[in-house]
């Protein structure tokens, strides 16, 4: 019957969509394998303009830059706008890229505890002595499928004169009415200056990231960011496939809205069954476990039951809190996610994690 894959980023299905990839065969023909350049050189084709547009349009910001990774958006972003008179306050849980990005920076930095508005609130007073403040943050938090608490991170910094960024890696193309990520979602699309994001996940999986936020500060990053100045462009058919399903996206939002339903049955169905799920009606579903051989042995017979899923143990995820971090997408089936619960069921039964 086949492997069921419940543990990709292909949130949407969109890497194997069939306009997607003749976009892509299309863009690969058209406008060859690659530019042998970084983008000020010979890098920039009609291609990459067209989707750092579409980019900004998709996220309602005023512009955006393509580089060849989310990781190297993060590791180009902070260096560049933040001074040694600067601070940023960073989510104690955020993503190893935008914790690399920040040590590349010459700013105060401040670590505050995991969405802990109070402790955020406690850091951005003792911050207040800085020209400018920065509060990063994930949208959703990839090991435990939790969503930053938007609304109030918005309302503590127009309190206290910061600017927001957030990494929408496992937020962009889903969360929200219309996809647009967890700054739709809950209803601060106007108040996050800085958004970065991949196109390797949710819009069609291949690799590429970028920045969309104000056009000034986009302008500096094209003059200044390392990561963009120094590597090469991205490839046309990644760029091809990229803007087919930000076509799509932007066309309906069905594709979008298709996938909190199936994160509610397995996530509810799961629930009911006996296990623990962390996080919050996210596609991430992180089946809580603690102990790392648990989750690797049930990860190896759920397997062998034909559901592919992982097991995430120490230093992955602290000590104790071993998981199998199931990833929903809106391809699965009804009957899918039913295929899945059941072999969590037997294979949970079997090693002892159900009674
Ligand atoms: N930020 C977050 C939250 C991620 O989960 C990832 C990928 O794992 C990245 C950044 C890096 O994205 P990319 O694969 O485009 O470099």
């Amino acid at each position: 019957a086949g492997i069921l894959n419940f543990c990709a980023n292909n949130y949407l299905g969109l890497s194997s969509h069939p306009e997607v990839i003749r976009a892509g065969v299309e863009t690969l023909e058209q406008f060859g394998a690659g530019l042998s350049s970084v983008r000020f050189i010979c890098g920039t084709q009609s291609i990459h303009k067209d989707l750092e547009e579409k980019i900004a349009r998709f996220h309602q910001r005023e512009d955006a830059i393509l580089y060849a990774s989310c990781f190297d958006a993060n590791a180009g972003l902070f260096e560049v706008l933040l001074t040694p008179e600067d601070a940023v306050l960073s989510d104690e849980l955020n993503h190893a890229s935008i914790i690399d990005g920040i040590r590349l920076c010459k700013a105060n930095k401040y670590r505050y505890k995991h969405m802990d508005m109070q402790d955020l609130e406690a850091k951005l007073q003792e911050a207040q002595k800085h020209r400018l403040r920065l509060v990063a943050t994930d949208g959703a938090f990839s090991m435990d499928g939790d969503i930053a608490p938007l609304r109030e991170i918005c309302r503590l910094a127009e309190k206290y004169g910061a600017l927001v960024f957030v990494d929408e890696c496992h937020a962009t193309g889903f969360l929200g009415p219309n996809g647009r990520g967890t700054d739709e979602l809950l209803g601060v699309m106007d108040k996050v200056t800085i958004i970065n994001s991949t196109l390797g996940k949710a819009l069609g999986g291949a690799a590429g990231g970028y920045t969309t936020g104000p056009k000034p500060l986009v302008d500096l990053l094209r003059q200044r960011s390392r990561p963009y100045l120094f590597s090469n462009s991205l490839p046309p058919a990644v760029v091809g496939c990229a803007s087919k399903v930000l076509d799509l996206l932007m066309e309906s939002n069905a594709i979008a809205q298709s996938m909190a339903a199936k994160t509610q049955r397995f996530r509810s169905k799961m629930t009911a069954a006996g296990f623990t799920i962390s996080g919050q009606d996210h596609p991430i579903c992180p089946v809580m476990l603690g102990d790392a051989r648990l989750a690797s042995v049930m990860a190896d017979d759920m397997l062998s039951r034909g559901i592919y899923v992982i097991g995430f143990s120490y230093p992955v995820v602290p000590k104790g809190k071993a998981r199998i971090r199931v990833q929903i997408s809106a391809v699965h089936s009804d009957e899918d996610i039913d295929r899945c619960v059941e072999a969590f069921v037997e294979v949970g039964r079997k090693h002892g994690a159900l009674p």
